[in-house]
Formats: C-alpha cells, sequence, structure tokens
C-alpha cells in the first residue's frame, strides 16, 4: 500500500511513494528535522503524519 509522511508543522510532504518504509528510516534521512520548516521530527510524541495514500 503506497504511504505519505507529512510533517506536522508545515504539511511539508517528507515521503510519498508506494514502498513502505518505516518511519523512522525517513525521518532519519532528514537528520530527523523537517527540510522546510526546521521543525524536530520525531515519532514519540508523534510529529508526523502517516497514512496511506488512497
Ligand atoms: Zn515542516
Amino acid at each position: 500500500m503506497p504511504q505519505i509522511i507529512i510533517c506536522h508543522g508545515c504539511k511539508h510532504v517528507l515521503y510519498e511513494g508506494v514502498e513502505l518504509k518505516p518511519p523512522d528510516e525517513i525521518l532519519q534521512s532528514y537528520d530527523g528535522k523537517c527540510p522546510k520548516c526546521g521543525r524536530k521530527l520525531s515519532l514519540l510524541p508523534i510529529d508526523v503524519e502517516i497514512r496511506p495514500i488512497k
């Protein structure tokens, strides 16, 4: 199932694709920060939105 990961701060799309990736891997690839708003991204408490693409 395709998935999308969105920054909670600015709704910037961090990852969008058909490949299901572990969210922590995505955040790591961004150095734990949103490239757009600079907000620190963490999974606990959750700062990103992860949902399947319809
Ligand atoms: Zn952001």
